[in-house]
C-alpha cells in the first residue's frame, strides 16, 4: 500500500475500533459538549480562517464570516438545542394486525463517516456536515479540498487540537487521497461536490453499500415573472450570483426575465452591481476566482459563447483570476455555456414572452439544486413551481433558503441525494432502526399448523383488513 492509502486505513481502523463502545458511551451529554468544543474552537480560530480564505481565493472577510463561520455556528447552536429531542425514540401506534405490541423508531448512529468536501465553500461545507456526524453519535473523517489548501490546513489543525483522532480526524490531499479513502468501508458517505465525481463516489459506495448523501450541483434557473419587483429582484440576483464570484451551487445559473421587464430590468441591475462592486472590475468585495484553470474555462465558456453569436451586454476588466461580473444575452443551445454549470461571475439573461415556453427548457435539463422566482402573482409562482422540480425554490429571494436550519438542504436525482441541515443532517447519519416489542399480540393464532380454525381466522381477517 502507498501511504496515502496507508494512513487512510489507519485512521478508519482507529475509529472503527471505537464504534460499540461510542454506541453506549456517546450520549447526549457527550455529543453536546463535542459540538461546544467545535464551536470554541471556531471562535478561536475566526482571524486564522480569514487569512486563509483571503489567502486561497480573495473571499472578503464579510463574506467569510456570513458564508463559512455563521452556517456552522448556526447549525451547532440548532443541533445542541434540538438534540434532545431528535434523539428520543418516536413512539409509533400500533396497527390493527400488531395489536398488542408497542413500536418505536430509535435514531442510532451510523458508525464511521467520511465528509468530502468542495473548495467554493471549504470550511462550512467540510463543518457543517461534521456537526451533523457528531450530532448523530458518528466519528468521522474529513476530506477538505485541495484547492483551497490554506483552508484545509486550517481544518486539519482546528480538528487535530479539538478531537482525539478516533473521533474526528482529517486526512489532506486531492484525488488520491479521496480515492484511497473510498476503497474503505465506511458506514456512511457525505459528499459534496460535482455531479460527475458524486457517480464516482456512488459507484465507489456500492462496493460495500454504504449509504450515501450526495450534495451536488447543476444550473440553477431564475425566472422575473411580468409583476416582479425589479429592484428587489435585481438586490437577490447580484447576491447571490456575485458572492463568492459566483462560484456558490445555488448561484443563479441564468436568469428568464420576462420581454416585457427585460429593459427595465438589465437597468436595475447594472446599478445594483455597480452600486455593490463599483466599476472598476477588481473589487473588495468580490472574491477572486480559485485558480487560473477554473479562470481559463470561465474565459473559454465566454469566448466560445461570443464565437457562436452571444452579445456581452456588460463587461467588467478582468484580471488574472480577479472576474468582474459579466452579462450576456442572445444565448442558443450550441453555446456550452448553455449546458455547462456556469459557476464564475458570468450570468445569462435570456428573454422569454410565454412561460411555458421556460417551463419546458427548465424541465429538459437535469433538474437543478435551486429554482428562483421573482413574481407577485401568487398563482403564477405556484404554477412554476407545481410544473417543475428542483432540490429548493426561492420565491423573491436567492440563497437564503441554505440558511434556513428548518428546511432539509439538498438537490434531486443529478443535483444530489439526500438532504443536508438541522434535523434533516441528524437523519442523514442516523439509521432509523425499528423496534417492535410484543406484550399481548395475537398473531400466533394464526401461526402453523394451518388447521380448519386457522384457516377460517385467516380469512376473517382477509375480510376485514384485505
Ligand atoms: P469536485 O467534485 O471536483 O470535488 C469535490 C471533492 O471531491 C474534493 O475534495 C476533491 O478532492 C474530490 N474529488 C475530485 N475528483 C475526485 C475523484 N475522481 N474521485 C474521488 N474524489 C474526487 O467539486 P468542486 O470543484 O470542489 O466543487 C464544485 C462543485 O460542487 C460544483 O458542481 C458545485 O455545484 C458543487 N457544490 C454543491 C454543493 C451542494 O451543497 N449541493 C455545495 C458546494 C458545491
Amino acid at each position: 500500500m502507498d501511504s496515502i492509502a496507508t494512513t487512510a486505513a489507519a485512521a478508519f481502523e482507529s475509529q472503527s475500533a471505537g464504534v460499540a463502545a461510542r454506541r453506549q458511551e456517546f450520549g447526549l451529554t457527550e455529543r453536546r459538549a463535542a459540538l461546544a468544543r467545535l464551536a470554541a474552537a471556531i471562535r478561536h480560530n475566526e482571524a486564522p480562517l480569514v487569512t486563509a480564505l483571503a489567502a486561497d481565493f480573495g473571499k472578503p472577510e464579510a463574506e467569510v464570516i456570513l458564508t463559512e463561520l455563521l452556517p456552522v455556528m448556526q447549525e451547532i447552536r440548532h443541533a445542541s438545542r434540538h438534540l434532545r429531542r431528535w434523539m428520543r425514540p418516536r413512539r409509533v401506534a400500533p396497527t390493527l394486525a400488531t395489536l398488542g405490541t408497542s413500536a418505536r423508531i430509535r435514531p442510532e448512529p451510523r458508525g464511521v463517516c467520511l465528509i468530502i468536501a468542495p473548495w467554493n465553500y471549504p470550511f462550512s461545507l467540510a463543518l457543517g456536515p461534521l456537526v451533523s456526524a457528531l450530532a448523530a453519535g458518528n466519528s468521522a473523517i474529513i476530506k477538505p479540498s485541495e484547492m483551497t489548501p490554506a483552508t484545509s490546513a486550517l481544518i486539519a489543525k482546528l480538528v487535530q487540537e479539538t478531537f482525539p483522532p478516533s473521533l474526528v480526524t482529517v486526512i489532506e490531499g486531492g484525488v488520491d487521497a479521496s480515492q484511497a479513502l473510498l476503497e474503505l468501508p465506511f458506514d456512511h458517505i457525505f459528499f459534496t461536490g460535482s455531479p460527475a465525481v458524486g457517480k464516482v463516489v456512488m459507484a465507489a459506495a456500492s462496493r460495500t453499500l454504504a449509504s450515501v448523501t450526495l450534495e451536488l450541483g447543476g444550473k440553477s434557473p431564475t425566472i422575473i415573472g411580468p409583476d416582479a419587483d425589479l429592484e428587489n429582484a435585481a438586490k437577490w440576483i447580484v447576491f447571490g450570483k456575485f458572492a463568492n464570484a459566483g462560484q456558490t451551487c445555488i448561484a443563479p445559473d441564468h436568469v428568464f426575465v420576462h420581454r416585457a421587464v427585460k429593459d427595465g430590468f438589465l437597468a436595475v441591475l447594472r446599478n445594483r452591481i455597480a452600486k455593490a462592486y463599483g466599476t472598476a472590475g477588481t473589487s473588495p468585495h468580490l472574491a477572486r476566482i480559485v485558480n487560473d484553470r477554473h479562470a481559463q474555462r470561465l474565459s473559454d465558456l465566454l469566448q466560445d459563447a461570443v464565437g457562436k453569436g452571444a452579445q456581452v451586454t456588460m463587461d467588467s476588466p478582468s484580471q488574472g483570476r480577479d472576474l468582474g461580473p459579466t452579462l450576456i444575452e442572445a444565448l442558443t443551445p450550441e453555446m456550452d455555456i448553455s449546458s455547462e454549470e456556469i459557476f464564475g461571475p458570468i450570468l445569462p439573461i435570456i428573454a422569454y414572452d410565454n412561460i411555458d415556453e421556460v417551463i419546458d427548457q427548465i424541465n429538459a435539463r437535469p433538474k437543478p439544486l435551486a429554482l428562483y422566482v421573482f413574481a407577485k402573482a401568487r398563482p403564477q409562482i405556484d404554477r412554476i413551481i407545481a410544473a417543475t422540480s428542483s432540490g429548493s425554490v426561492g420565491v423573491n429571494l436567492t440563497v437564503a433558503q441554505f440558511t434556513h436550519t428548518g428546511l432539509p438542504f439538498g438537490g434531486v436525482n443529478t443535483s444530489g441525494i439526500g438532504a443536508a441541515h438541522g434535523e434533516y443532517g441528524f437523519r442523514a447519519f442516523s439509521h432509523e432502526r425499528a423496534v417492535l416489542t410484543n406484550h399481548f399480540s395475537a398473531l400466533p393464532l394464526v401461526f402453523p399448523p394451518y388447521t380448519a380454525r386457522v384457516k377460517r381466522l385467516i380469512g376473517l381477517i382477509k375480510r376485514f383488513l384485505g
